[in-house]
C-alpha cells in the first residue's frame, strides 16, 4: 500500500512540472477569456513555468512586464503598477526598447486619467503618439487608441471618445482579441451615457454583458452591470436598473478588487429605493451597507453619496435632528475634498428637510449658499465649455484632412471584417470617417445647440454676469416668503429695497458708436454696480439696459442714499469705449417691499417701474423713491397716476438728482450726446 503510494507521488511529480502553464498560452486564454480577478490573473501570470527571468531576450521581458502593468494597471494596484513600470523603464533606458518607453508613457497618462487630469494625459499620449511611427505595431496603435478615447470622456469629449474607441475596437476584432473588445464595449457604456444617449448606452452595456458572460470575464461583469443600472435609470427604467444593481451587488462579492463596484452598488441601490414610496427602512440599510464599506477602506469622499441618502431618509422619517445633522456631515466631507456638485446637491436636499421643519431662516441660509455656488459652478462650466470648444474646432479640423485620407482605406478593411455587431460597428466607422465633413458639421452644431442650452439653462447673464431676469423672478419669490411672514407680525418695515434702473438715452450709444459700444457699456454699468452691493444684494439684468438692484433688509428711509451713491458710480466718470469717453446717466425707481402690508414683489416692482417714469418724465439723471404709502392708499389709483398720488398725500416720493452734467470731450462731443 505504502509502496504504491510512493509510486503514485513518483508519477505526479514530473507530471506537476508539465501542467505548469506558459507564457503564451496564459496571455492567449486571457485575450480569450479575460479573467476572473485581477488578483487571480496576475498570479496565474506569477506562476508560469517560463517566467522570463534576467538573461531572457529583451522581447520576451517586455511581453512579461507589459502584461503584469495592464492587469496591475486595470486592478488599481499602485506598487505592481510602479514595479512593472521601473522594470520597463530600465529596459527603455539601457537597451534601447521603444515598446518599453511607449508603455510607461501609455501608463503614466491613465494614472493622469484616473486623477481626473486629462491635461497632464494628453501630453503623455501625445509623447506616445510621436513613438507609435517608430513601432509600425497595431497592438501599440489600439492601446494608445484606447487610452486616448479614457482621456476623452474624463474629458468630457464624448463624440471624439467613442469614435476612438470604435477605431481600437476595430483593431481588437481584427486580432480576435475578444476581452479587449469586451473592454472597449464597457468603456463606451458610460460615455454614451454622458453623451446623453442612453438607448445606445443600454445596448452597448447588454452587449459587453452578454459576451463577458459567455467567456465568463467575471472580473468585469459587475461594473459593466453598474453603468447599465446608472444607463437604465437615465431612461426611468426602474425594474432592469433594479436587475442591472443586485447583479452588480452579487459580482462584486467577493472580489476586493472590485470594492470600488461593491461600494457603488450598494449607494445607487439606495438611490433606487429613494424613488420607491415607502422603502425608507430599505435605502437605509443600504446607505449604511456603502457608507460601512467607504469607511472601513478609508475612502472618505465615497461616504458622502451614502450619508446623503441617509439623512434624506431620516429626514422621510420624521427624525429631523438627525436628518439635518447627518446632511451636514455629508456636506462637510464633500467640502473638504472640493466637490461642489455633492456640495449644491445636498444643500438643496437640507434646505427641503429644514422647510419642513419650519426652520425658515436657516433655509434661507443654505439656500443662499445653495445658489451662490450654483451660480459660480455655471460660470466655471460655460467657461470651459467655450474653451473645450475652441480647442475641439481646431483639432477636428486637423483630423479632417487625415480622416478622409483613411477612410477609402478603412472601407476595404470593413468587407473583411467579422459577422454580426463587430461589422455593423466596423461600417458604422468606416460611414463615419467617409463622411467625415458631415459629421464635422453635424458635431460643431450638436456643439453650438449644447452651448446654447448651457447659456439658457444658466442663471446668469452671459453679457453682464449680472443674475437673469428668470433667476431673479426665482430670488424674490423666496425672499418674498418670510418677509409675508413677517408682515403678519407687523414687523415688516424693514422691508426688502428694490431699485429699477434704465439707462438714458441709451439708443444714441448705439445709434452713434454701435452695438457694440452699447454692449461695453452694458458690461461697465454692471461692473460699476456690483462695486457697490453688499454681501446679500443682488443685481440682475432686468431687460436690454435696464437692471434691478434687491437689496434685503434694506428699509424705505435708506432709499435716497444709496440710489444717491448708484447714481454717481454710474455717472461720475464716463465710460471708456475704444479710447473714447462716453458720459453715461440712469435713471431710477425706487421702493422697498411690502411698502404695504402683504404686498408681493410684482406690484412693488410695478410701483417702482411708475417712479422709473416720473425720474425719466421730470429730466432724466435721477432717482424717484418711494417713502411713504399711506395705509388708505387704492393700489388701482397708485398705478394710475404716480404725481397725483403724491399729490393727494397718498404716497410720500422723494426725488435725489444724479451727478452735475459734465463736460463731454470733444471727439466724442462731435458724435453724439448722450447726457441727460
Ligand atoms: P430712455 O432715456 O428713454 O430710456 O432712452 P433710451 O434710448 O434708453 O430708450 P430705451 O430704453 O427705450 O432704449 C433701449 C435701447 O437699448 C433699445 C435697444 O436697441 C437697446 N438695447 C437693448 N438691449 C441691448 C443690448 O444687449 N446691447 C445693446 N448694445 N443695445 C441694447
Ligand atoms: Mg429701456
Ligand atoms: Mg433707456
Amino acid at each position: 500500500m505504502k509502496s504504491l503510494l510512493l509510486l503514485c507521488l513518483f508519477l505526479l511529480l514530473p507530471l506537476r512540472a508539465v501542467a505548469g502553464e506558459h507564457l503564451e498560452d496564459v496571455l492567449r486564454d486571457q485575450r480569450l477569456h479575460g479573467f476572473r480577478s485581477v488578483a487571480a490573473a496576475m498570479e496565474r501570470l506569477r506562476n508560469v513555468d517560463d517566467a522570463p527571468g534576467p538573461d531572457a531576450p529583451l522581447d520576451r521581458r517586455w511581453r512579461y512586464q507589459s502584461a503584469m502593468l495592464d492587469l496591475a494597471l486595470g486592478g488599481d494596484r499602485a506598487a505592481s503598477v510602479k514595479a512593472s513600470m521601473a522594470a520597463l523603464e530600465t529596459m527603455a533606458t539601457d537597451e534601447g526598447c521603444v515598446r518599453c518607453r511607449f508603455d510607461v508613457l501609455l501608463a503614466r497618462a491613465l494614472l493622469a486619467v484616473r486623477a481626473s487630469t486629462p491635461a497632464a494625459g494628453r501630453t503623455y499620449l501625445d509623447q506616445a503618439a510621436a513613438l507609435l511611427a517608430r513601432l509600425h505595431d497595431d497592438g501599440a496603435r489600439e492601446a494608445l487608441l484606447t487610452a486616448q478615447a479614457w482621456n476623452g470622456a474624463v474629458d468630457g469629449r464624448f463624440n471624439q471618445s467613442i469614435e476612438l474607441a470604435l477605431e481600437a475596437y476595430a483593431l481588437a476584432a481584427h486580432r480576435h482579441d475578444e476581452a479587449a473588445q469586451i473592454r472597449l464595449l464597457a468603456s463606451m457604456i458610460g460615455t454614451n451615457a454622458d453623451l446623453g444617449d442612453p438607448r445606445r448606452a443600454i445596448q452597448v452595456g447588454e452587449e459587453a454583458y452578454a459576451r463577458a458572460d459567455a467567456v465568463n470575464y467575471r472580473a468585469l461583469m459587475g461594473t459593466i452591470a453598474l453603468d447599465l443600472g446608472h444607463a437604465y435609470s437615465l431612461l426611468d427604467d426602474r425594474p432592469h436598473q433594479r436587475v442591472a444593481l443586485e447583479r452588480a451587488l452579487a459580482l462584486s462579492e467577493h472580489d476586493p478588487d472590485q470594492l470600488d463596484t461593491r461600494i457603488l452598488a450598494l449607494n445607487n441601490l439606495s438611490d433606487y429605493y429613494l424613488s420607491q414610496p415607502g422603502q425608507d427602512q430599505r435605502v437605509l440599510d443600504y446607505a449604511h451597507g456603502a457608507d460601512d464599506l467607504a469607511r472601513a477602506a478609508g475612502s472618505e469622499i465615497d461616504r458622502a453619496a451614502p450619508l446623503a441618502n441617509i439623512g434624506i431618509a431620516l429626514g422621510r422619517q420624521g427624525k429631523l435632528d438627525e436628518s439635518v445633522a447627518t446632511l451636514r456631515q455629508a456636506i462637510d466631507i464633500a467640502e473638504r475634498h472640493g466637490n461642489t456638485t455633492y456640495v449644491i446637491g445636498i444643500t438643496q436636499e437640507l434646505v427641503r428637510i429644514l422647510e419642513g421643519a419650519g426652520r425658515d431662516r436657516e433655509a434661507l441660509a443654505q439656500l443662499h449658499k445653495a445658489d451662490a455656488l450654483e451660480a459660480d459652478l455655471t460660470r466655471q462650466q460655460r467657461e470651459k465649455a467655450v474653451l473645450d470648444l475652441q480647442e475641439k474646432y481646431a483639432a477636428e479640423r486637423k483630423s479632417q484632412q487625415i480622416a478622409q485620407l483613411s477612410a477609402q482605406n478603412q472601407l476595404k478593411q470593413a468587407q473583411l471584417a467579422a459577422e454580426g455587431w463587430r461589422n455593423r460597428l466596423w461600417i458604422a466607422l468606416a460611414v463615419m470617417l467617409a463622411l467625415g465633413s458631415v459629421w464635422l458639421m453635424h458635431s460643431i452644431r450638436r456643439a453650438r445647440q449644447a452651448n446654447r442650452r448651457l447659456a439658457r439653462q444658466s442663471s446668469i447673464d452671459p453679457l453682464t454676469g449680472a443674475y437673469n431676469r428668470r433667476h431673479t423672478q426665482g430670488l424674490l419669490d423666496r425672499l418674498q416668503q418670510p418677509v409675508r411672514r413677517r408682515a403678519d407680525d407687523s414687523a415688516w418695515n424693514d422691508g426688502t429695497g428694490l431699485m429699477i434702473l434704465d439707462l438714458d438715452f441709451f439708443k444714441h450709444i448705439n445709434d452713434g458708436w454701435g452695438h457694440a459700444a452699447g454692449d461695453a457699456v452694458l458690461v461697465a454699468v454692471a461692473q460699476r454696480l456690483r462695486g457697490l452691493l453688499r454681501q446679500g444684494d443682488a443685481i440682475a439684468r432686468w431687460g436690454g439696459e435696464e437692471f434691478v438692484l434687491v437689496l434685503p433688509d434694506t428699509p424705505a428711509g435708506a432709499l435716497p442714499a444709496l440710489a444717491r451713491h448708484v447714481l454717481h458710480a454710474i455717472g461720475d466718470a464716463p465710460v471708456i469705449v475704444a479710447g473714447q469717453a462716453l458720459i453715461v446717466t440712469a435713471s431710477i425707481g425706487a421702493v422697498s417691499f411690502p411698502a404695504s402690508p402683504g404686498q408681493g414683489w410684482e406690484a412693488a416692482l410695478g410701483l417702482a417701474d411708475l417712479a422709473l417714469y416720473q425720474a425719466k418724465a421730470s429730466g432724466r439723471n435721477r432717482a424717484f423713491c418711494v417713502t411713504r404709502v399711506s395705509a388708505d392708499a387704492e393700489s388701482s389709483r397708485l398705478a394710475r397716476d404716480l404725481a397725483k398720488a403724491r399729490d393727494a398725500g397718498e404716497v410720500d416720493l422723494e426725488m435725489v438728482p444724479g451727478p452735475p452734467a459734465r463736460e463731454v470731450p470733444v471727439a466724442a462731443r462731435e458724435r453724439v450726446a448722450v447726457s441727460a
